[in-house]
């Protein structure tokens, strides 16, 4: 279930069920053991969304951030911690902030080095359709899908990568991560 998730089993529900924006960012933290602020907030308050604890999450953080030779537990203290919690309602206003939309996510500016966008949107078509084929989706899904980001459908070419990952649409058209997740894991688990 859900409420299982912890960082050893994170990885598999990242492979299986995130939406490809959470799976990119997911990725970019385990590979480069950093993420600049928007896309550090943007991961934090989705996996807060599917039910990851606080201290799940911090753990997490801990040991990717830590992982990076420029941070040391000490910098991770002081520079990254607050963001776990605060995301998490724990610091600064208290204030329990929402998993961001596909639209916010759409919307935003991402900066040379941030990875916090839609890909449908950010990614060049050539390099989309190379990771939805990597990904494993048929030729014609991805023909599909990659038309349909291509002319700015991003949530469309969402939907329908939903439907190529597992084989039936999602009870509603995908206009949130958060949402994504939870119509995968009812679909699979
Ligand atoms: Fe993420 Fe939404 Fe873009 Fe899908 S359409 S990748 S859920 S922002």
């Amino acid at each position: 279930t859900q409420d299982a998730l912890n960082p050893a089993n994170l990885d598999s529900y990242a492979k299986q069920f995130f939406p490809l924006c959470m799976s990119t960012l997911f990725n970019v933290l385990k590979t480069q053991h950093h993420l600049k602020h928007f896309g550090r907030l943007s991961l934090l308050l989705f996996l807060k969304g599917i039910g990851l604890s606080l201290e799940n999450t911090m753990e997490l953080w801990r040991n990717e951030f830590t992982k990076n030779p420029k941070i040391d537990s000490n910098t991770f203290e002081k520079q990254y911690a607050y963001l776990v919690r605060h995301s998490f309602g724990q610091a600064g206003a208290r204030v329990s902030y929402s998993p961001h939309s596909c639209l916010k996510i759409i919307m935003s500016n991402v900066g040379q080095g941030e990875y916090h966008g839609c890909p449908f949107k950010t990614w060049d078509p050539v390099y989309l359709k190379q990771k939805l084929t990597e990904l494993g989706l048929g030729s014609q899904a991805v023909t599909s899908i990659v038309e349909s980001a291509s002319g700015g459908h991003y949530q469309v070419a969402c939907t329908k990568c939903f439907e190529g990952n597992y084989g039936q649409a999602p009870a509603s058209s995908i206009n949130h991560p958060n949402q994504y997740f939870s119509e995968a894991v009812k679909l699979v688990k």
